[in-house]
């Protein structure tokens, strides 16, 4: 399939051999003792990737990534509830509106496009001690923004606070070590960094936010509900049987793929541990590489430091001159990069996702380069494809040669 263009959106994105495998399968009842050994060992190896404490409540819908965003909001907000929305663009956007949509006040702490808001900001917004939870996206897709999670979750900690991070462009891409900062929810979908096609919405609770669900007045949607479906969840890990309502049985049994391909074959432990570090330091590298080449090239990257760059995706100013056509001059030559997505900005600059297989096939990432840079000539932008792909080259091979990277 040699002329089949390469998937460089930041989601979906191009899996492995393994996970295509799995997600063709038949599929297979969801009561089948050998799909209940695959969701079982699945749930458990979200904790993991996750870095989840034991008693973390792991979570996997059929759907996108927006339903795990609904289904955080629904189970911690009431009517009347005060939340505090860390702004980074278009997807903290969707966050504050599905909070406001279950009748809670909403503080957004804003910063312009590019940059994060600042932690005293944040924290100004915390002060009064009337806000429930926070809720921050780990990268903001629509800015390629990486927010400091960490900081996050500990500030929120500090103020008695439920702390919701949306890791759709992030989980398993950047790090985040849920249970020793505090988090309560780290939300996913199937698409991204973990490597499968769309499909399964992913979510996993902490204790204090499946309390929340039960101090609730206004229960959340049937579908929805923690109350529901904790229990299932808690039965395939038992390895029982267990219904509420039909899983993506096939996308199921790929997750378990993903997730074992992520933690190096390991199930749990320093095997584990070690695999998903080697997992993030990965993404860091091959996002180096390609900021690299980006810079012989002239592109300026809308994240405003490399501090705040995120490593799964690189959004990145059109030079002057250049258009959204760029776009479509980079398919013609075989690789699919995505547009932009931030209202106030859309039409100046565009974005390449590398995430997940990628990473372990430099001639991919070195195809897509030389797809950009050579659109670019194209448009008369002048630069010099040969030194971009070689900048890219010679810092993945770096990387690459050493086992452990
Ligand atoms: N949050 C972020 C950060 C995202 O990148 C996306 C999807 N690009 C979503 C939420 C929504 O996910 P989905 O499209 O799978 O519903």
């Amino acid at each position: 399939m040699t002329d089949r263009p390469l998937l460089m959106i930041p989601g979906p994105i191009e899996v492995s051999p393994a996970v295509l495998a799995a997600a063709a399968a038949p599929p297979r009842s969801h009561v089948a003792a050998d799909f209940i050994e695959d969701f079982g060992t699945a749930l458990a190896r979200m904790r993991e990737v996750w870095l989840a404490a034991a008693d973390a409540q792991p979570f996997v819908l059929a759907g996108s990534g927006t339903l795990a965003m609904e289904m955080a909001v629904a189970n911690l907000i009431d009517r009347g509830d005060r939340a505090v929305i860390v702004n980074t663009g278009y997807f903290s956007d969707r966050m504050a509106e599905m909070v406001r949509r279950r009748g809670a006040a909403v503080s957004e702490v804003r910063a312009e496009p590019g940059a994060a808001p600042d932690l005293a900001d944040v924290e100004t917004a915390l002060a009064d001690g009337s806000a429930k939870a926070l809720f921050a996206t780990h990268v903001d897709t629509s800015t390629g923004v990486r927010v400091d999670a960490r900081a996050l979750a500990e500030l929120a900690r500090r103020h008695g606070v439920l702390s919701v991070f949306d890791g759709v462009c992030a989980t398993a891409g950047e790090r985040f070590s849920m249970a020793e900062w505090g988090a309560d929810i780290y939300l996913t979908a199937s698409q991204k960094a973990i490597g499968l096609p769309p499909g399964l919405a992913l979510l996993v609770a902490s204790q204090r936010a499946l309390a929340a669900r039960e101090r609730l007045d206004a229960p959340p949607p049937l579908a929805l509900d923690f109350r529901e479906w904790a229990p299932i969840f808690a039965a395939y890990e038992a390895r029982k049987p267990a219904y509420f309502a039909t899983p993506a049985t096939t996308l199921v049994a790929a997750l378990r793929v993903g997730l074992d391909e992520i933690l190096g074959g390991a199930a749990a432990g320093a095997g584990a541990r070690a695999a998903l570090e080697r997992r993030f330091q990965r993404h860091e590298r091959v996002a180096r590489a390609l900021r690299a080449a980006w810079a012989v090239l002239g592109l300026e990257a809308l994240p405003k430091s490399e501090e705040l760059a995120a490593h799964t995706l690189s959004a990145l100013y059109f030079p002057a001159g250049v258009g959204p056509d760029l776009v479509g001059g980079i398919r013609a030559r075989g690789v699919i990069v995505a547009g932009g997505l931030l209202p106030a900005l859309k039409s100046r600059y565009f974005r390449v996702g590398h995430m997940g297989h990628v990473l372990e096939r430099p001639e991919d990432l070195l195809r897509t380069v030389r797809a950009v840079a050579e659109s670019l000539a194209a448009c008369e932008h002048r630069c010099n494809p040969e030194a971009a792909v070689d900048a890219a080259r010679r810092r993945l091979a770096d990387g690459l040669a050493d086992p452990r990277a």
